[in-house]
């Protein structure tokens, strides 16, 4: 049928736009992880947005939010084929490590960042798209990578400005010392059974462990009273908490032990640690992590030790802005105006001269009216965040000569001068990147204005 009405077609509820003005914010956030991803050794993965829906329903556990409730699965109506918009990447991190054998010669570092999907109830902080980075540290064993990912994430945080966010650890044991613990759990519950909620109560019997995480303000008493699964640790998974906790002692990273820390998926064992705020009011967690040595089995590997973290991009994005910094950029370090049409084919050919220079550069082109006037084309050029504005006009060019205007000077009354065309690159690289106007300067990708 023929679309006719012409109505505004929207977004998806819950998947944002990531528009211009915070662009410059994304920038600094995935340049600053990159380099410190990169001073750990960790290599970028990037596997699909789609995978079978099995991996998820196999690796994350049938009793999961995320499995239960979130997930965004569809039909293949070409080949009937059940597929599902990924909602975590761990899972298909692990498959791509198995399908390609990465740890066939040593244990792999990984990284990976990208959209997620889960079917929530917006709000702020909550998205139906959002995005994550994450590590995964795959074929290591010993408390000394659990850690290492620990203080990459301190690194992190400390690169970004961000001070208010506190590390909260756990040890959820392995299998057998989680069972012994699940059977008091039960028992535990069974006794306040009055006490549970609907979700609580369903879980009882499945995945009594996951009450222990619930939001419901309810129940905070019953679970802090609970059997804590530290206190059912054998000498093994003691040890290993213990060595994580000594390699945070020795670099001073300060945390707290929440017994009740249990984290979402069912594949975790042994560390789990969350990365927490309170400037996000309920979606406070920022960054989940763990180890899950069971889960390249569960996937039909054979037995191989891991670990790693996830952390919400918008919510540390967030705490940025809450920060106080201005991550606010200009558009370019060149703005070019004209007038006439030897101007602007003079204008055209300049502006990419001065780009072969390795300055930013908007050419102004003509929109719906024309290129208009010149009093309008200089509006752009100062709302472009330009330091300078070159201005060609026909009977410049008859001169051989540009107008070259400081748009940020101090002195307004005297700001312009005309210059030979064959001078203007080398005059504007020497304005920009030689003289005290450094900081207008965009040479180096990656050039921000800092924000601490
Ligand atoms: P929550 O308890 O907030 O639902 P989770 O345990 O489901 O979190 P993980 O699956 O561990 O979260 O994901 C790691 C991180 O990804 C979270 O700590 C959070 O910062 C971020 N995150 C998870 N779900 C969302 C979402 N729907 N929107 C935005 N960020 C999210
Ligand atoms: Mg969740």
């Amino acid at each position: 049928m023929a679309d006719t009405k012409k109505d505004k077609i929207l977004g998806v509820k819950g998947m944002n736009d990531i528009l211009p003005d915070d662009a410059p914010l994304w920038e600094l956030f995935e340049n600053t992880v990159q380099s410190v991803l990169r001073s750990y050794g960790y290599q970028q993965i990037r596997t699909p947005i789609i995978e079978p829906t099995a991996l998820f329903a196999r690796g994350l556990g049938e009793v999961t939010d995320i499995v239960e409730k979130e997930m965004y699965s569809f039909t293949d109506s070409m080949n009937g084929d059940h597929l599902t918009l990924r909602p975590e990447c761990t899972a298909g991190v692990v498959r791509s490590v198995l399908e390609h054998n990465l740890t066939y010669d040593a244990p792999k570092r990984l990284w990976y960042a990208g959209p997620m999907f889960r079917h929530e109830r917006p709000q702020r902080g909550r998205y139906r798209q959002f995005h994550q980075v994450g590590a995964e540290a795959v074929g290591f064993s010993g408390p000394d990578i659990d850690a290492e990912l620990i203080l990459l994430c301190q690194r992190l945080w400390d690169d970004l400005g961000l001070a208010d966010i506190r590390l909260e650890i756990n040890s959820i044991g392995d299998a057998a010392e989680r069972n012994r613990h699940r059977a008091d759990l039960i028992a535990y519950f069974e006794q306040h059974i009055d006490q549970l909620d609907t979700e609580a109560g369903r879980r009882l019997h499945s995945n009594p462990l996951r009450i222990l995480d619930t939001k419901n303000p309810a129940m905070q008493e019953l679970v802090n009273n609970a059997p804590r699964l530290l206190d059912y640790l054998g000498d093994e998974s003691r040890a290993h908490f213990e060595g994580v906790q000594r390699f945070l002692n020795h670099n001073n990273v300060r945390f707290t032990i929440n017994p009740r820390l249990v984290r979402g998926m069912d594949y975790y064992n042994r560390t789990v640690f969350e990365w927490v705020t309170d400037q996000l009011g309920a979606q406070g967690t920022v960054c989940g992590g763990g180890r899950y040595d069971p889960l390249v089995e569960i996937f039909g590997g054979k037995p191989t030790p891991a670990v790693g973290f996830a952390m919400g991009v918008e919510r540390v994005l967030e705490l940025m802005k809450a920060s106080g910094g201005s991550f606010a950029r200009s558009q370019c370090d060149v703005y070019v105006v004209h007038q006439g049409e030897a101007a602007q084919m003079q204008a055209c050919v300049l502006a990419e001269r001065i780009r072969d220079a390795g300055l930013d550069v908007v050419l102004h082109c003509a929109a719906a009216g024309g290129a208009g006037s010149f009093k309008s084309q200089m509006k752009r050029a100062d709302a472009s965040g330009a330091a300078f504005a070159v201005i060609l006009g026909d009977d410049e060019i008859a001169r051989g000569e540009a107008t070259l205007k400081h748009l940020r000077a101090a002195d307004m009354a005297n700001n312009q001068q005309a210059i030979a065309i064959a001078d203007l690159v080398d005059h504007l690289i020497d304005q920009i990147v030689g003289g005290d106007d450094h900081e207008h300067g965009h040479l180096h990708a990656g050039h921000y204005p800092t924000h601490h």
